[in-house]
């Protein structure tokens, strides 16, 4: 194994489905152990993008290496290395744990006894030790996700890619899930996670966003708040009941994007120096303070100033 700091590099990444780019000449590298979160709404390009990765889709033009190797042409090399828990990963609901941990094993062409050994220290890592002689289709959704990841980690890869792995799940599960995909890092493995939760995305080493086959931003969550709000959001507190009027009057002049916030405005400020003027014009209506900027914020504006482009 190469021990060059980048695990994965993406160039000029371009995939066309008849004249239609689904990915439109990305690229970008994921370092070694990291947690890298790629993000995007539906269609924005998130899955076909790891499927050229994990060699299961030829692009149609540029480059995808892991570990220096080209993916295209070394995929028997790469594919024990690499962990796929793709958004249709089934489970066969008949089959206990443990027979659907044997089964995926199999593919792998572990031995038995090696599948049996892992599947029970992967169950005890997962903490569901109890469910390894249930039928799947008796578990909730949520045990049923971590199962899946179970199944994903049987073959030891150190690169994993988990596609939308918390969605449809509770609170607490994606809370759970990601106490592990923390502790996976923390034990060498390089995580790839899409997820449509911003919240999540706080979690991530490293973001890439993508909206309809392009790069929209890349960098740390800290690094993507400072590029796009150099000037904080600010939550406005109204000593009158004039919200509505001033949500619509901010959006109608462009001075900024309000949402309903705890009783108030929470404002996106497009132009400070307005903001501030319109601040001062309706003093005696509401005083503002700056908020912490969110991923969700990040994410609204890195697409509203794409609009048109
Ligand atoms: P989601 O979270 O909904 O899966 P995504 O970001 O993963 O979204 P992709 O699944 O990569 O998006 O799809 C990107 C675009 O490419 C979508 O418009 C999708 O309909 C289209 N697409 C994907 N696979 C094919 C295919 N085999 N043939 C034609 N179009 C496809």
């Amino acid at each position: 194994m190469s021990t060059e700091s980048n695990i994965i590099q993406v160039e000029n990444l371009t995939v066309a489905f008849g004249g239609f780019k689904a990915v439109d000449g990305i690229s970008f590298e994921v370092k070694r152990g990291e947690i890298f979160g790629f993000l995007g709404a539906n269609g924005a390009g998130k899955t076909t993008t790891i499927r050229c990765i994990c060699g299961l889709l030829n692009p149609t033009s540029g480059t995808v290496k892991v570990d220096g190797k080209d993916v295209s042409s070394s995929t028997s090399v790469l594919k024990p290395r690499i962990g796929y828990m793709s958004q249709k990963f089934t489970l066969y609901p008949d089959l206990t744990v443990k027979e659907n941990l044997a089964f995926a094993g199999s593919l792998y062409g572990l031995k038995r006894k090696q599948i049996k050994a892992r599947a029970e220290e992967l169950m005890r890592f997962i903490g569901l030790t109890q469910h390894l002689n249930e039928p799947v289709k008796l578990l909730s959704g949520g045990v049923k996700q971590v199962v899946a990841l179970a199944a994903t980690l049987l073959h030891e890869p150190d690169l994993v890619f988990l596609d939308e792995p918390t969605a449809g799940t509770s609170p607490a599960t994606r809370a759970d899930f990601w106490r592990l995909i923390r502790t996976l890092a923390q034990n060498g493995k390089t995580v790839f996670v899409t997820t449509h939760y911003m919240d999540e995305a706080e979690y991530c080493g490293r973001i890439v966003l993508m909206e309809r086959g392009k790069i929209i931003a890349t960098g740390t969550p800290q690094e993507l708040k400072e590029q796009f709000f150099p000037q904080p959001p600010v939550e406005l507190v109204f000593s009158r009941p004039e919200i509505s009027r001033v949500r619509a009057e901010l959006e109608r002049t462009n001075i900024g994007e309000a949402e309903n916030f705890s009783g108030g405005l929470r404002v996106r400020v497009n132009d400070w120096a307005r903001f501030e003027a319109y601040a001062k014009e309706q003093a005696g209506v509401f005083t503002f303070r700056p908020a912490q900027p969110t991923l969700e914020d990040v994410f609204l504006k890195a697409v509203s100033g794409r609009k048109g482009a």
